[in-house]
């Protein structure tokens, strides 16, 4: 079994991206935030972190876990407006009553490098430019790197959120794959997922996928991030399980999560760039 690790990608894109920002003007990057959760304020302050060794400026907004949905939105409409953020990200949990989707409508799409707004969404299914949203682009690129084929393949996705699903499955039909999604209303999983050439998992359970799931020689992403009782971090598959049948397998950690970081800053780098 083949271990798809994201890391040596994540650091060739990074590395890419550096090149990218020393040619040119300074990117800056704002991340809207307006949540207690700490693990939501870890990933902003790695993302901020990342964006340093960039070359990238990166402001965290805080407007603390009591906002209230307008004050998120004016918070969007100023940066959206502000020439000197090139990148503009919305992060989850949002407090009670905001949806994370109405609230992404004020993000301008030339700065969208999350793929928040829906008119990106809308963009992609169409087949037009747009930011992919990073987590998405980044199994695009773990499959592109490992050069699996995708033309004419049979790909399923599990889950259908707007961040990753949905806009996977349209990113995986522009490549010629023949794409099924599959959801918690899907009947027998296993017996679609186990069709699968290429399974990719993005739901948020712990072990959702067994071997039972996939079949012999499969290429399986595991996007699934849950949180272990010792503070790590385990995907949606089973690892030990289906590493013994799959072709290829993702961890987690050190999988899709550093690619998409990675793709994140490589977004902000061109959203500096667009004319
Ligand atoms: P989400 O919005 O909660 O969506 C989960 C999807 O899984 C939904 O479509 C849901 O179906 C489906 N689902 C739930 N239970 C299921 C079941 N038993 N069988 C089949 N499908 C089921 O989650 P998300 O934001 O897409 O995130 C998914 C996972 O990816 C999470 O673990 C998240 O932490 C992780 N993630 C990782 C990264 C990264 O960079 N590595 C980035 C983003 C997210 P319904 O639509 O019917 O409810």
């Amino acid at each position: 079994m083949r271990k798809l690790s994201g890391k040596d990608l994540a650091q060739a894109i990074r590395a890419q991206t550096a090149a990218e920002v020393e040619a040119g003007p300074q990117p800056r990057l704002a991340v809207v935030v307006a949540t207690g959760d700490e693990a939501s304020l870890w990933y902003v302050r790695s993302i901020a972190k990342a964006a340093a060794g960039v070359g990238i400026a990166a402001d965290i907004v805080d407007l603390g876990p009591d906002a209230r949905p307008e004050q998120i939105r004016e918070s969007l409409i100023r940066l959206s407006g502000d020439s000197g953020v090139h990148g503009l990200m919305l992060q989850t949990p949002l407090p009670p009553g905001a949806s994370a989707q109405e609230l992404a409508g004020a993000i301008d799409p030339r700065k969208d490098v999350d793929g928040a707004n829906p008119l990106s969404l809308g963009r992609l299914a169409a087949g037009l430019p747009a930011f992919a949203p990073a987590t998405a682009a980044a199994v695009m690129a773990l499959l592109d790197h490992y050069e699996v084929e995708l033309k004419g393949r049979r790909a399923v996705v599990v889950g259908r959120s707007t961040v990753v699903g949905k806009p996977l499955a349209h990113l995986l039909l522009d490549r010629h794959a023949t794409v099924t999604v599959c959801h918690s209303r899907t009947r027998d999983l296993a017996s679609v997922t186990s069709a699968a050439e290429v399974l990719v998992a993005a739901v948020g359970r712990a072990g959702l996928i067994g071997a039972e799931h996939v079949a012999p020689g499969a290429v399986v992403i595991d996007v699934g991030t849950n949180p272990t009782e010792d503070g790590g971090l385990t995907g949606d598959v089973d690892f030990e399980a289906v590493s013994a049948k799959a072709e290829a397998l993702t961890p987690v950690p050190g999988g899709v999560g550093p690619v998409t970081t990675a793709l994140l800053l490589r977004h902000t780098a061109r959203a500096a760039n667009l004319p």
